[in-house]
């Protein structure tokens, strides 16, 4: 039987065995940047992407490239396919995605980055591999010892273009891109089409396609009365932070959208441990189930959806009183088209994205497209939970009050009433109504993955998207950070650059001003990310040298 992403993904000319790979990791359908860029790249051209983190670019370039690569039986390995990203963070991550969709090819991929071993690398260079992910500055590293050859690569990509140029690469850039052949096929992807994006595409790509995610516009007039959130948190407590998000807004119909069906079934089990009635739908379901899912739902029998987009569409679904995007969805239009199904007919709805720190260029282009800002918030903590829960027993007995029917209950209130000082004979029972709210059906006693919730980082309101000029001092927003190294330790403000953006996964563009000094340095990072990107730098090392990194105390 054919399954859905069968369908979607094999009308992109791909190689079965990647159709394939892409069904088995759940994924239902290409995402519309696959769509836009696979096509191209599979018939040989050249592609400039305009595409985020988030958005599935990685696949749009990595399923081509390995369908040019072929079954590889591992006899006569060659480095045939080259991509260059600017953080050792982006590296590992790229190099597991490319591992992922080519293990069924048989093909080798090895990341290069600074700051690990290069003998464990030379091992694995010698071994031979097929694709080499690998940043800039130790590409050109080995190139220039010798120990890569770049002479066999038939498919170059250059990914995160503009952050690349922004860490200060392109002359690495110029220099890896001459060892490559000129008969290669080249795919650029960057998240803005900056002019200097628009000049190294001139030179590196041959006729590109030009592939962008296509922006339709909202239907006029009709504002929607939905309340826009978005919780940024690391993607390890993901699952924690929803779950205290969905205790905190106690949603009477809600649907949660996940990117894969496995999350799907995760997430399901994880909301049904937790006492909510949830129920999954994803491609993998029979007609049947879904319409008795379905029904439940509109019965009012199960609460909440855990659905992949796919599956979602076409359902007649709206009214919702919450629609929870449990990643940032690949498109502004996927987004509104989600968030449609909440705040109909004059009702008011919530909207709740989850990210990570490094989606929060999609959030912004979000905004950009819909016009709207969409509110950073903290997740809730225990204290809020509780507060929380006493807001609800404290209407549950407002109910109870005007229900009536209490006659029964007076007797044992009036002869307890004798012994017992009459407020606090009130504040036991409630009390025991406020615990049988919580322990009561979610059987956990005291939420316990609140204490385990790190920091939650915020995005700092720039006031303008441009980029804070760097070497001047007190831009809003930002916070300073000393760092215990400068002048005299040969340190620039690439290397703090590199070093922050590299060790706390955050964007260069979070950085503002730099000073450096003969013995420290002190740099701004947005506001909200400052716990994140000290805790990243300690024990870390720059140029050699340990890292000591705290708030500036004359902040
Ligand atoms: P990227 O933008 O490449 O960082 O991808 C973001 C996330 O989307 C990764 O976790 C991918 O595994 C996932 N992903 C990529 N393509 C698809 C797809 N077609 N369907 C579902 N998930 C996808």
């Amino acid at each position: 039987m054919e399954t859905v992403a069968e369908l979607g993904f094999s009308t992109l000319g791909l190689h079965a065995s990647l159709v394939e790979a892409a069904t088995a990791l759940g994924y239902e359908e290409p995402t519309a940047i696959q769509r836009e860029a696979i096509p191209p790249l599979v018939a040989g051209s050249d592609v400039l992407g305009q595409a985020a983190t988030g958005t599935g670019k990685t696949a749009a370039f990595a399923l081509p490239m390995l369908h040019r690569i072929g079954a590889s039986d591992g006899s006569q390995r060659s480095v045939r396919g080259l991509i260059l990203v600017p953080t050792r963070e982006l590296a590992m991550q790229v190099a597991q995605a490319v591992h992922k969709y080519g293990r069924i090819l048989g093909v080798a991929v090895l990341p290069i980055y600074g700051g690990q071993s290069v003998q464990q690398q030379l091992r694995a260079l010698k071994r031979g591999v097929d694709v080499i992910v690998a940043t800039p500055g130790r590409a050109l590293d080995h190139i220039n010892r010798g120990t890569l050859d770049l002479s066999t690569v038939e498919f170059l990509v250059l990914d995160e273009a503009d952050e690349m140029l922004d860490m200060g690469f392109a002359d690495e850039l110029e220099a890896i891109v001459e060892k490559v052949p000129k008969a290669r096929q080249t795919a650029l992807f960057s998240a803005t089409m900056a002019p200097r994006i628009r000049s190294i595409s001139k030179r590196y790509l041959k006729n590109p396609s030009l592939v962008t995610i296509a922006n339709e516009t909202t239907a006029a007039g009709k504002k929607p009365r939905v309340r826009e959130v978005a919780y940024v948190v690391q993607r390890a407590h993901k699952t924690a932070a929803l779950a205290r998000v969905i205790d905190m807004e106690s949603p009477t119909s809600a649907i949660v959208f996940c990117r894969t069906r496995m999350e799907v079934d995760d997430l399901t089990e994880t909301l049904g441990a937790r006492g909510y009635q949830a129920e999954a739908i994803h491609g993998g379901l029979s007609q049947d189930q879904r319409d008795r899912v379905l029904r439940r739902f509109r019965e009012g029998t199960s609460e909440i959806l855990v659905a992949t987009d796919v599956a979602a569409r076409g359902l007649d679904i709206e009214n919702l009183s919450h629609v929870v995007n449990y990643d940032v969805p690949s498109s502004p239009d996927a987004y509104v088209h989600r968030i449609g199904r909440t705040g109909r007919a004059g009702k008011e709805g919530v909207a709740i994205t989850l990210a990570e720190a490094r989606e929060h260029r999609l959030l912004r282009n979000i905004e950009s497209h819909t016009k709207r800002k969409i509110s950073i918030e903290s997740v809730p903590t225990a204290h809020d939970l509780r507060a929380r829960r006493l807001e609800l027993t404290s209407n549950a007995l407002e109910e109870a009050l005007e229900a009536g029917g209490l006659e029964k209950y007076r007797t044992l209130v009036e002869s307890l009433g004798n012994k017992h000082d009459i407020l606090d004979l009130a504040a036991a029972a409630v009390k025991l109504a406020d615990q049988a709210r919580d322990g009561g059906d979610k059987a956990e006693p005291e939420i316990p993955a609140i204490a385990a919730l790190p920091p939650v980082l915020t995005f700092a309101k720039k006031s303008a998207a441009s980029k804070p000029a760097r070497l001047q001092n007190g831009s809003a927003g930002m916070t300073k950070i000393w760092i215990g190294l400068g002048r005299s330790s040969r340190i620039g403000p690439a290397d703090l650059v590199g070093a922050i953006a590299n060790e706390a996964r955050i964007n260069s563009r979070e950085i503002g001003a730099i000073d450096i000094a003969d013995n420290f340095s002190i740099v701004e990072v947005s506001s909200g990310l400052v716990p994140g990107v000290i805790n990243a730098l300690r024990g870390k090392t720059v140029r050699g040298k340990k890292v000591t990194a705290r708030l500036d105390r004359k902040a």
